[in-house]
């Protein structure tokens, strides 16, 4: 079977995390630092603050802006719902708008026709490794004084004229087992704002600086040196890691004629932490979807769904104050969407049987 993931650990990997097993020092530490240091430098900010997973990076991001409740913050529905929980978790509102369909991604348009008095924040998602309309974002930021959380959790290293992910406005990255870079779990705060840094930091480790003195309010939100030792020897092989993940769409893009493949416009690194396409004249509910799914898997490929279900469709949020709304284009999409595995272990003949087999659907 081809799967839709397969982390890479290499001897190198072995090798660090041992050293840390030998060394006795298993907590946060310098293997930290040195991790905190490389992403700093691959996302061009000053700094990087290691945390637990995505989704706490995703919340201290929330809390160190001091949002809660009586705030309102605005993403999107096609998401993992880390990005939705995350703002529930801090007592603020989610305001879900709908998305652009080439793109997947936010649209801009619904974002500015969704900002109240409330509105604290734009949350985009730069899915599968695509980041955002960050220009059309970026002016609606600043023209109604709203800040930027990016949840760049899958999109390490993806650039945007030249700036990449997690630069834009404050960035949030995951490091869990499946993303382009891993730790096995853990994430990344970005900022190159030393204040603000200072404030994720001591938000990580119940507000502490000297030991047992605690200044402000803050939890257990760190990683451990066992963790930081894979994502630091990770980090040394992310451009050749991006530079497969592109060939390999690349290739896909050109050999694939069964469904709609994706596309990427002028002035984008697209990372491809998700290769997905969508199944033509698909049903509403997902059904032809999940049958071509079905054939795929009897085939030996197994696709993944990104995802089947739009954030503002859980009926659990309706005890938050979340809404009904209908969001054509996500519901849309969500019927239609398959990702076909893209990671860089894939062998050519691995990628012509993908080939083959989505062309014989
Ligand atoms: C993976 C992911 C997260 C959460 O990251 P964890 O490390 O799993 O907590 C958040 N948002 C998106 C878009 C993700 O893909």
């Amino acid at each position: 079977m081809i799967y839709i993931s397969k982390p890479y650990i290499g001897e190198e990997e072995k090798q660090a995390v041992l050293e840390v097993l030998e060394s006795g020092m298993l907590a946060q530490g310098k293997r930290t630092a040195e991790f905190e240091e490389k992403f700093a430098a691959v996302c061009q900010t000053k700094h990087a603050i290691a945390t637990s997973s995505g989704t706490t990076a995703l919340q201290i991001a929330l809390m160190a802006h001091d949002i809660g409740p009586g705030d309102e913050v605005i993403t999107t529905p096609f998401t993992f719902i880390a990005t939705v929980n995350c703002i529930l978790f801090v007592g603020a509102k989610p305001v879900l708008v709908d998305i652009e369909e080439e793109t997947y991604n936010i649209d801009p348009a619904q974002i500015e026709a969704a900002v109240t008095p409330r509105t604290k924040a734009i949350l985009p998602v730069h899915l599968y490794g695509y980041i955002c309309d960050m220009d059309a974002i970026m002016d609606i930021a600043k023209r109604h004084n709203l800040l930027i959380i990016e949840d760049a959790a899958q999109a390490v290293g993806a650039e945007y004229n030249g700036k990449r992910a997690g630069s834009f406005g404050t960035g949030c990255f995951s490091l869990y087992a499946t993303k382009n870079v891993m730790s096995g779990e853990g994430g990344m705060i970005t900022t190159s704002d030393d204040d603000f840094a200072h404030c994720c930091q001591m938000i990580r480790n119940h507000g502490m600086e000297r030991r047992y003195h605690h200044d402000m309010l803050g939890y257990n939100f760190r990683t451990s040196d066992i963790h930081s030792a894979i994502g630091s020897v990770q980090m040394d092989r992310l451009e050749a890691f991006t530079e497969k993940r592109i060939a390999n769409a690349a290739y896909l893009n050109e050999h694939i004629t069964g469904v709609i493949t994706p596309a990427v416009r002028e002035g984008y690194k697209h990372v491809w932490h998700q290769y997905t396409v969508r199944v033509r004249d698909a049903a509403s509910d997902g059904s032809t979807r999940d049958a071509a799914i079905e054939k795929l898997r009897e085939n030996g490929v197994a696709p993944g769904i990104f995802y089947p279900i739009p954030a503002h469709k859980h009926a659990y949020l309706r005890d938050y104050g979340v809404e009904e709304v209908s969001l054509p284009v996500a519901e849309k999409l969500a019927a239609e969407v398959m990702s076909l595995p893209i990671h860089p272990q894939l062998t050519q003949e691995e990628l012509a049987k993908i080939v083959e087999e989505v062309n014989k659907l």
